[in-house]
């Protein structure tokens, strides 16, 4: 049977923290409640995964087009999409310690925080949006609230997106942005927070088309997570029964992925028929229909929506990564993240600290800096500086040392995972990198 990379969350959770990937958010102050920082590794990280999320799905593609649009929306996007009426969760409290949570994560009558039996208030629906007010007067009609999703953005601007871009359906519209839930109970590191970065695409077919679509873009995406390296034994499609799908929804699957806690939801693929464009033409009077020219034909298109978490994605290809394996006696930690994930692609790294071999290394660093994230390091042994690039899954190492500057001005080049060494001159540096980093 196959087994999570790693059995227990807090192996990654402190790697992150020493090496700078993520912190909790306002440390200093105690924390807030499953809110995180990402620091200079994690930046590195997650700006190299939606990079590679808009490559894949943007990028590469003629029928699809990018958006960013804003956090704020009109109220009414949220009474049309159904989110004030019915975008909560079942909370229920324990009467002995008060605590509370999902009623749907919670499957005994036991609490699990204090132990009491059969102390549980009854259900009650808790709205997940944050409320705030826009301008200075605090009252109902300035009520707005932070987006859920990034998905409302885009079924707003359908018409404009559409008409700007000369689209034609099928094609669809990426985003990538933060959103917000006030979840019951966030936890698990970053696995469920209350901030967080979603990546989503809203495809627009012919009402005949959805079935069609939803299969090639359960395919597409995972083969996305699978080329940037997660093990496909960790990896699953799971149908939602019935009785979990939204009423409008006409299938939806989930992409799961095996972490520590278990088989957990990485991102979702729905198939929600014509619902959103049709509630927002209702709700705005505003029409969302399309005149397929070839066909003579005017409809409001179906949605197949891949939504997925940025956060969850980091998290699931941090995990994956992560290696501890001995090599020659010696136990090392690796993280081997594909290379265009990697926070730094190479290390420039002089053999000691010399005055004669920090000025060249630095020379080699100013070569290549431009044009990809690197780091230069003379501190430690350079045993010490391969075991912290190896745990931070720099793909590649150049060590400059004697006989570069006194013989052959050649440096090497040692492989993360390979551990392999190559002499290569300088005047041939940047085309062996790019050969085996691209990009
Ligand atoms: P869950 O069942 O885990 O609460 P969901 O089904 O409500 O998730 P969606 O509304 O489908 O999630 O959101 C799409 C994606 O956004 C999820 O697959 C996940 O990757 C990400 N996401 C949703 N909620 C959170 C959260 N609280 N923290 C981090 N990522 C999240």
């Amino acid at each position: 049977m196959v087994e999570a990379a790693v059995d227990d969350m807090s192996t990654i959770v402190s790697l992150c923290k020493r090496r700078g990937f993520i912190f909790p958010s306002s440390e200093i102050y105690g924390g807030l409640g499953s809110t995180w920082d990402y620091g200079p590794l994690g930046v590195e990280l997650k700006r190299n995964v939606k990079d590679a999320w808009w490559r894949a799905v943007v990028r590469d593609r003629d029928d699809m087009v990018g958006q960013d649009s804003a956090i704020l929306m009109h109220p009414q996007t949220w009474v049309a999409s159904g989110h004030v009426e019915g975008f909560s969760d079942p909370l229920i409290e324990c009467r002995e310690c008060h605590h509370r949570f999902r009623a749907d994560h919670v499957d005994s009558k036991t609490c699990p925080d204090c132990g009491a039996v059969d102390r549980f208030t009854a259900p009650r629906q808790f709205n997940l949006m944050f409320k705030t007010f826009l301008g200075p007067v605090e009252d109902e009609a300035a009520v707005v609230y932070l987006r859920p999703e990034t998905a409302q953005g885009m079924f707003v601007n359908f018409q404009n997106v559409q008409t700007s871009a000369r689209m034609k359906v099928p094609f669809g519209i990426a985003q990538v942005g933060k959103s917000f839930r006030n979840e019951i109970t966030p936890g698990n590191f970053t696995f469920r927070t209350r901030e967080f970065e979603q990546m989503e695409i809203e495809y627009f077919v012919r009402p005949d088309q959805g079935f069609e679509y939803l299969e090639i873009w359960k395919n597409e995406r995972m083969r996305w997570y699978t080329d940037y390296g997660i093990n496909p034994e960790r990896l699953k499609l799971r149908e939602h029964d019935s009785d979990e799908l939204a009423h409008y929804a006409k299938a939806t699957f989930d992409i799961e992925y095996l972490f520590p806690i278990g088989w957990s939801e990485l991102e979702g693929i729905a198939y929600r028929g014509d619902f959103d464009l049709s509630q927002h033409e209702k709700h705005s009077g505003k029409s969302m229909s399309y005149f397929d020219t070839e066909r003579d034909e005017r409809f409001i298109p179906h949605v197949v929506e891949p939504s997925g978490g940025v956060d969850r994605a980091l998290l699931a290809f941090l995990v994956d990564a992560f290696t501890e394996e001995e090599v020659r006696g010696e136990k090392r930690t690796v993280l081997k993240l594909h290379k265009d994930l990697a926070p730094y692609k190479i290390a420039v790294l002089p053999l000691s600290k010399n005055e004669k071999l920090i000025p060249k290394a630095r020379e080699v660093h100013d070569l290549i800096r431009h044009r990809w994230m690197t780091e230069y390091d003379d501190t430690q042994s350079i045993g010490r500086r391969y075991r912290r690039q190896d745990e931070i899954g720099t793909p590649l190492c150049v060590t400059v040392d004697f006989e570069t500057v006194e013989e052959d001005n050649a440096v090497t080049i040692r492989d993360r995972d390979s551990m392999e060494q190559v002499r290569v001159s300088i005047p041939d540096l940047v085309a062996a990198l790019d050969e085996r980093l691209g990009g």
